[in-house]
């Protein structure tokens, strides 16, 4: 099989792409590929900061790899929190802080529109390539379920009833941003793979 890197130590992201991934790849964290470094987000865009966790570990390790970011664009709070998803609510916060945060700016508010949008990067042969998937819904005003992660738990992709947290893997899957550009990032390479 196939071995690739996944630029992320973040243990949701890995079980979500490893479930999607299959045995077409056997896909390493960094702590698997015995990386010990924290990549920092600095940038403005999803984009920027998914590009320099792949440069990053491509410099370190001269591999093919690829990385991911995403966030939760809220429409009434313009696109709020966005690249600033993880540390919405400051650093060293949970999920639980973050969740809080977006429903008390919405409170009162209307219009729940969201979005979830991923940015993966891939740098394969030192080249890079991005793959974006997205995924529409709103933001209910109670958190609802105890699966998946993030801001699961108050997101409900349009088409569905139920909130992320709600749902088992494969259901989120049928909705996901991730799994969205996954699906492209794994056509890319059954096209041009080695
Ligand atoms: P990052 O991509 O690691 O910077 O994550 C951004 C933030 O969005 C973190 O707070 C994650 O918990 C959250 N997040 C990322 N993906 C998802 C998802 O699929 N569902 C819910 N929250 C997510």
């Amino acid at each position: 099989m196939r071995t690739i890197i996944f630029a992320t130590n973040n243990s949701n992201k890995i079980y979500e792409v490893e479930n999607l991934v299959g045995d077409l790849y056997n896909v390493l964290s960094l702590k698997a590929a015995g990386i010990d470094i924290d990549i920092p987000e600095p940038h403005a865009t999803l984009e920027a900061n998914a590009r320099e966790k792949s440069e990053t570990i491509y410099r370190l390790t001269g591999k093919d790899c690829f990385s991911e970011d995403t966030g939760l664009e809220v429409a009434a709070l313009r696109g709020e929190p966005g690249v600033r998803s993880a540390r919405y609510a400051g650093e060293n916060k949970s999920s639980a802080d973050n969740i809080e945060k977006v429903l008390r700016l919405l409170n009162g508010q209307a219009n729940r529109k969201a979005r979830f949008r991923t940015i993966v990067s891939l740098i394969m042969d030192g080249k890079e390539h991005q793959f974006e998937g997205i995924c529409e819904g709103k933001i209910i005003e109670q958190p609802r379920g105890d699966a998946g992660f993030g801001y699961d738990p108050i997101f409900v992709p349009d088409g569905a009833e139920m909130t992320f947290a709600e749902m088992s893997l494969q259901e989120k899957n049928t909705y996901s941003h991730r799994k969205k550009a996954i699906a492209q990032l794994l056509a890319y390479l059954s096209l041009h793979g080695n």
